[in-house]
């Protein structure tokens, strides 16, 4: 059996701190902000100091209904482990406002689910090759100290001409904290796409996700409205007549591929293809012909998505989907 990985609260960490950070795309898990490797440390999801009852209380909370995963959880797991700003600012307030939030319960999921990735990322880091102990050093060497900067420099385009040889994809997983339906938007991009990224940080001055935010929202609204009118087709479908859907619940997965700028224009370009599925309460004419009946609808379905976008201005934000609607389970 492959040896546990555990938070020892030792200089053992340093590898599981580098794949925390990895598995995070270099950022905070609190307050989402980029992060070093040497502004960065290991936060326990749910704190090690609580007392055994209040640590019972939170528990039940968090696993209501699955006492198999409960019974499984270990708090020095990596699946209850995060990269956080050392120093103080967001371990405070996220003591100050966990209890009262569904953002820490996102933040427990999402570790939970980070969890394979970094176990991995741990174990090709420890693997005996001297390439992965030399790639531990430059990832967690200390850029603040003069001589290792200046090495650093010396040689950054050779790393960055030896990187770019390689064909791989960046994915970024996007989660907006406060959206209670855990839509999920991946972000898949080749080399151009990567450069795009770099664009829209130094324009808006914030990372990726908080820049995309808005104009994801924007989208989801679109993609949530035609599901909708997807729902209330089925329901007019059924013989119903005049239906009119209340909110939808459900979920969407968004994965984008393709991330552009067109300088001359000033417009940034996300692409990319989604699936959909949710029901709604729907009211439709009564048989009487007067008065107001409800029913029932759902509704799924998959299509390609295009939101175009300025960064100087959130309003300035278009998202256009085609839908097709899947029928059958
Ligand atoms: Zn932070």
């Amino acid at each position: 059996m492959s040896e546990e990985i555990r938070y020892t609260g030792t200089s053992k960490d340093k590898i599981l701190r580098l794949a925390l950070l990895e598995a995070w795309g270099y950022t905070c898990y609190w307050c989402d902000e980029p992060l070093d490797y040497n502004d960065t440390e290991i936060d326990h999801v749910v704190p090690r100091s609580l007392k055994p009852d209040e640590l019972d209380e939170m528990l039940d909370d968090l696993f209501r209904g699955k006492p198999r995963e409960r019974a499984m959880f270990q708090i020095d797991a990596p699946s209850n482990l995060a990269p956080i700003c050392a120093g103080s600012r967001c371990n405070r307030e996220k003591g100050k406002r966990m209890f009262s939030s569904g953002r820490f319960e996102v933040k427990f999921m999402k570790a939970r689910e980070k969890a394979p990735a970094v176990e991995k990322s741990v174990r090709s880091f420890r693997s005996r090759t001297p390439l992965s102990g030399a790639l531990v050093a430059v990832l967690t060497a200390d850029l603040d100290d003069e001589k290792t900067s200046e090495l650093f420099k010396q040689h950054a385009a050779s790393l960055d001409a030896r990187v770019r040889r390689l064909d791989y994809v960046m994915q970024y997983e996007l989660i907006d904290p406060f959206d209670e339906q855990f839509d999920e938007l991946t972000l898949r991009l080749d080399e151009q796409g990567r450069r795009t990224v770099t664009t829209i940080e130094e324009l808006s001055g914030f990372g990726i996700d908080q820049a995309l935010q808005p104009r994801i929202s924007r989208l989801k609204g679109t993609i949530r409205s035609e599901l909708a009118r997807a729902i209330e087709q089925s329901v007019e479908n059924r013989g119903y007549m005049r239906p009119e859907a209340g909110s939808v619940g459900g979920s969407i997965r968004m994965r984008a591929n393709r991330l552009r700028y067109y300088r001359a224009a000033e417009q940034f370009q996300l692409t990319g293809v989604f699936r959909a599925e949710g029901s709604a309460v729907v009211w439709v004419l009564g048989n009487d012909g007067t008065g107001m009946d409800e029913v029932q609808g759902d509704a799924r379905g998959v299509g390609r998505f295009d939101v175009m976008f300025s960064i100087d201005d959130e309003t300035d934000t278009a998202a256009y989907v085609n839908w097709r609607a899947l029928t059958g389970r």
